[in-house]
């Protein structure tokens, strides 16, 4: 089969976008690549690679679970089922926190409900002078992020268990000039409710409790022990959590709060500093 057909094939059924990536995925070539490649015959083995990716794919599987990998700020991340997608939006902590570190100088950094890792690993490599640790609950997300620290080589980064719903560990109080996080803020009650694709990922890393807001509550009150004196907090909240969350902040001795909005003009980011 002629590489060109088999595109036309899975454009009737999927997005351009996704057609391409499958497609370049199975064959196993860039997408750049791919366009110079239309009048070449393809494989078997990629051919029926890319339909069984399409089925995946017409089965409601997120294509960034069926890649195996996803850009974040403009480096490709290893991505695996039980770990949340990277999403665009969290780019915008990365940028607020980068304001922060280079505001404040800040040496240390933790990333809580880490994930992939996306968001300590992009801080570690883009101020390597910073240490930088990820933390996470999830086996596989700790395993994940680790794997990306390595392949990515943010050699400042390292990966610990952490339960942020419970007090931290006595030897983290104190050490952090900077708290980053994207935690889990999906009310409980609109879980079932999610688009298809994001009922493939973990309920783990996006129930936040009844009202959406409990690892704000943790993160304000029992993780504020982790920051220096006039250390900041930069959290990723959910459409609409803005009030809340700055009122939780405040409640727990932040100030010099801000909000900081994504593409969509939607307050994205809350940054606050602990007052000593
Ligand atoms: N941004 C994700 C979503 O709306 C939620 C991630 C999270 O809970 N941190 O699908």
């Amino acid at each position: 089969m002629v590489t060109g057909e088999l595109l036309k094939e899975l454009t009737r059924l999927l997005t351009p976008l996704e057609a391409r990536e499958i497609l370049s995925a199975a064959a196993g070539i860039d997408r750049e690549t791919l366009f110079c490649k239309m009048q070449d015959a393809l494989s078997e083995e990629a051919a029926s690679k890319a339909r069984a990716m399409l089925e995946r794919r017409l089965a409601g599987e997120p294509l960034q679970y069926i890649l195996g990998e996803w850009d974040f700020y403009s480096r490709i991340f290893k991505v695996e089922k039980g770990v949340l997608i990277p999403r665009e939006d969290t780019e915008v902590l990365v940028d607020e926190a980068l304001a922060l570190v280079d505001k404040s100088g800040a040496g240390s950094l933790l990333d809580l409900c880490t994930g992939s890792g996306c968001v300590a690993v992009t801080l570690a490599l883009e101020r390597p002078a910073m240490q930088v640790t990820a933390a996470d609950i999830s086996e596989t997300a700790l395993s994940l992020a680790r794997a990306n620290a390595a392949s990515l080589g943010a050699v400042n980064c390292r990966v610990i268990y952490a339960d942020v719903l419970s007090d931290p560990p006595e030897e983290l109080w104190g050490c952090f000039d900077l708290v980053t996080a994207n935690p889990p803020y999906i009310k409980s009650g609109d879980i079932p409710h999610l688009q298809r694709e994001v009922t493939f990922e973990p309920s783990l890393a996006l129930d936040g409790g009844a009202d959406g807001l409990i690892f704000y509550r943790a993160i304000a009150s029992r993780w504020k022990k982790v920051l220096k004196r006039g250390g900041s907090l930069a959290l990723e909240i959910g459409i609409g959590q803005d009030r809340d969350v700055l009122e939780i902040l405040a409640q727990n001795g932040f100030s010099s709060l801000s909000a900081a909005r994504d593409t969509a003009g939607i307050n994205r980011v809350i940054v606050g500093t602990l007052n000593v």
